[in-house]
């Protein structure tokens, strides 16, 4: 209760921000997206993980206008880095499913997407594969109408929650991102090793992209890499950052690497 009363207070306070990790192609090692995360500036609430945050604003209803905030933080983020002269990147949002249930986010999606210009496969909406969303036929229409609204559909944290194979082909995501779990251990866990193959090879059947995450070192992302995982997520490729951040060591660089392209194409 007084992590959600606080919560409230920084809402009042506008002491909301988003982080922003890099997604990176595994192959060529080009950051291809980033996942917006979401971060409370709010003295208080220092020590609290996101990760309880987000339970409280859950549990105190907090979380629908929460949710509104980081779609539209994103987007707002997505016009500014695009109106600085930057190649387009998918930003993927995280969405918990009693903002699905409650449907506030779909109501609010093509409005944020219009203010902004905003084209909707440059958002990658993130669920985790928790029990009401699989369940609650509110979450898993939710699901479909952003999928229909041409969101791009990611499943987060695969393989640890209540992993239901048979709900998959229903939910035509575009992404399994296997939980970090599975990647910890990698490449000497004989399990991990078997589950990531399995995962992989079932991407593959489903055409499905399959991103690690966690990724911390090179062993980890020689052997993904060698597996044909496309995409990684992780601390060896950056960690979470603010947008003044994430611009500066991925957006900058990506831009003068275009450019030079560009003049040795044009001699
Ligand atoms: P997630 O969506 O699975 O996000 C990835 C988490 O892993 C992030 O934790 C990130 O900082 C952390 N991480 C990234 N790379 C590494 C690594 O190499 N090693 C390790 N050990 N950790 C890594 P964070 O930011 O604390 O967020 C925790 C969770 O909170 C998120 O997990 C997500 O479920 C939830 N969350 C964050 N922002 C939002 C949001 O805006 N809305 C909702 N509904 N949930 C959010
Ligand atoms: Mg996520
Ligand atoms: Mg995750």
């Amino acid at each position: 209760m007084r992590v959600g009363r606080d919560l409230r207070e920084a809402w009042d306070l506008s002491l909301f921000r988003l982080n922003y990790q890099p997604q990176v192609n595994l192959h060529t090692r080009t950051v291809t997206g980033a996942e917006a995360l979401f971060r409370c500036q709010h003295g208080p609430l220092s020590g609290t993980s996101p990760a309880r945050l987000i339970h409280a604003a859950e549990r105190s209803g907090l979380i629908d206008q929460l949710g509104i905030w980081v779609l539209t933080e994103a987007c707002r983020q997505h016009r500014a880095w695009r109106d600085a002269g930057y190649a387009p990147l998918c930003i993927a949002v995280n969405v918990s499913a009693p903002q699905l249930a409650s449907g506030s986010l779909n109501q609010k999606a093509v409005e944020v997407l219009r203010r902004f210009d905003i084209l909707p496969e440059w958002i990658e909406i993130e669920v985790t594969e928790t029990e009401p969303i699989l369940k609650d036929p509110r979450c898993v229409d939710g699901l479909d109408d952003l999928r229909m609204q041409g969101f791009r559909l990611a499943i987060d944290d695969f393989g640890a929650g209540y992993a239901s194979l048979s709900y998959l082909p229903r939910l035509h995501a575009h992404k399994l991102k296997i939980d970090r779990a599975f990647v910890r251990d990698l490449p000497r866990s004989a399990n991990s090793r078997a589950i990531v193959e399995a995962v992989l090879a079932m991407g593959k059947d489903l055409g499905v992209e399959i991103l690690a995450e966690g990724v911390e070192n090179e062993e980890q992302a020689a052997y993904l890499a060698g597996q044909g995982c496309q995409s990684a997520q992780g601390y060896l490729f950056g960690a979470p950052a603010d947008a003044d951040g994430f611009e500066d060591a991925y957006l900058a660089s990506r831009h003068l690497e275009e450019i030079e392209r560009l003049m040795v194409t044009n001699g």
